[in-house]
């Protein structure tokens, strides 16, 4: 099991959550401030794997400048990089749901990745 701590980066965890788990193949388990990826089958996780899925998270949502990726052992940390809350610039929140599972999230690119998963089967 590997832990990936998202104290600074709260707002994206589900999506990453979400991201991740999907990318690599595994199980999320959301906690408050991390979550925590359990392998499908036997196989271990490798943590180098899951910072490459997180990065991929990161590029897609174009935040990929604003985060860096620490790890140790079993544990991942997301560190912000910016001290204090990033600025961005204000613009309309805008929701992307999924039509099959009610699956919400704010980043269109996440949502199309999320319904790629509905069409595998
Ligand atoms: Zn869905």
């Amino acid at each position: 099991m590997i832990t990936v701590d998202c104290r600074e980066a709260e707002h994206l965890m589900q999506d990453m959550a979400v991201f991740v788990s999907d990318w690599i193949g595994a199980i999320p388990s959301i906690k408050l401030h991390e979550f925590v990826l359990s392998p499908l089958g036997s196989e271990m996780l490798a943590a180098p794997k899951i910072i490459k899925a997180v990065k991929e998270f990161f590029a897609s949502i174009g935040e990929t400048a604003n985060y860096g990726i620490l790890s140790k052992d079993d544990l991942i940390l997301i560190k912000s990089i910016h001290d204090g809350p990033i600025q961005k610039t204000p613009r309309t929140e805008s929701i992307f749901s999924c039509t099959h599972c009610g699956y919400v999230t704010r980043y269109e690119v996440l949502l199309q990745n999320h319904m790629k998963m509905h069409y595998i089967f």
